[in-house]
Formats: C-alpha cells, sequence, structure tokens
C-alpha cells in the first residue's frame, strides 16, 4: 500500500464527473488499499477518488456513526439518498482533506443512505442518521459529482473561505496537492 499525495482545491481532478466502475480490477483493489492508507496518514473521515486524481466513482469513509461506532469501508458506484432536515449549526464545522486546515459550518441533511458494491462485488448499504458518517457520505459523493463543500456554504461563509483559500496561497505557489506523510493538514 502506497500513501498517495492529496489533490488540493483549483486541481482538474476535483471539478469533474467521475466514472462509474464497469469491472473490479487489480488497479481498483490497489486504489482502495491506497485509499485507506491516504486517509489515515492525514487522519481523514473519508476519501473519494478525486482526492487522489483518480476518475473512478468511488469513495472510502472512517468515522463513526450516530452511536458513537467507528465505521469503515469502501463503496464502488454510490448512489445517494438523503433525507430528514437539512441542519446548519454553528458549532459543526466541517472540512476536507483537498482545502487542508480549514473548516467551515456547512447545512447537511441529517440522514443519509448510499446503495453501491463492494470490493467483492456485493451490494452493500452504509446509512447512519445524525452521526459524523451522515455528513461524510453527502460529503464524498458531493466529490464524485466534482463539487467541494465549499459550494453548499452560505455566501457569507463561502466568501470567507474563498478568502482563507486565497491567503493559503497555494494558487500563488502553484500547488494542487500535498503529501500527509511528510505534512500537517495545517501546515500545507
Ligand atoms: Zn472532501
Amino acid at each position: 500500500m502506497t500513501v498517495r499525495p492529496i489533490t488540493i482545491v483549483g486541481h482538474r481532478a476535483l471539478e469533474r464527473r467521475t466514472r462509474k466502475v464497469r469491472e473490479i480490477t487489480e488497479d481498483i483493489r490497489t486504489l482502495v488499499a491506497d485509499m485507506f492508507e491516504t486517509n489515515d496518514a492525514a487522519d481523514g473521515a473519508g476519501l473519494a477518488a478525486p482526492q487522489v486524481g483518480s476518475r473512478w466513482r468511488l469513495f472510502i469513509y472512517s468515522c463513526p456513526d450516530a452511536e458513537g461506532i467507528e465505521r469503515r469501508g469502501v463503496v464502488i458506484n454510490p448512489r445517494l439518498e438523503r433525507y430528514g432536515p437539512l441542519e446548519l449549526e454553528e458549532d459543526t464545522i466541517e472540512g476536507c482533506l483537498s482545502v487542508p486546515g480549514e473548516g467551515f459550518p456547512t447545512a447537511r441533511h441529517r440522514g443519509a443512505r448510499v446503495t453501491g458494491i463492494d470490493l467483492e462485488g456485493q451490494e452493500i448499504t452504509v446509512e447512519d442518521e445524525g452521526g459524523v458518517l451522515a455528513r461524510a457520505l453527502q460529503h464524498e459523493v458531493d466529490h464524485l459529482e466534482g463539487s467541494l463543500y465549499l459550494d453548499r456554504l452560505t455566501p457569507a461563509l463561502r466568501r470567507e473561505a474563498l478568502d482563507a483559500i486565497t491567503a493559503r496561497g497555494w494558487r500563488a505557489r502553484g500547488i494542487l496537492s500535498w503529501d500527509p506523510r511528510t505534512l500537517e493538514a495545517e501546515d500545507v
């Protein structure tokens, strides 16, 4: 397994829609193993394929659900259903490994159910209501549609986020990815 560089906002891979996986090849298995390794190195709650520059429609998650139970897995070709109220709380900060070191309150539905397949090609369902996992499922599927959580911020917070991103200077320095083996998210 290998830790891969994580793409940063402004990288094209984060802005394009992904492709459905037709066959679970050795390359897909390696990609998924590397994504777990990369997410662990970065201490993330989940990671979508575009965040390591891949076009495949899959993501991994590794975070607690509403009961506080750690949940970990992969979903290939996910379909997302959101349910329950759209919640925006000042003290629930959402972050993204592709916007390292930043975090903002982000409106998300209370419940999320994702169906797809696992690495054995078996149909799976992952669901959570009110936990970190519910938020992560919605966040990761957004990545697969070429969208970031920044797109879901209120206009005022979005301006604040864009200012923070400019201040980090990634674009000015030509930085489009970071390596979680050598840097902490705050220091990218
Ligand atoms: Zn993200």
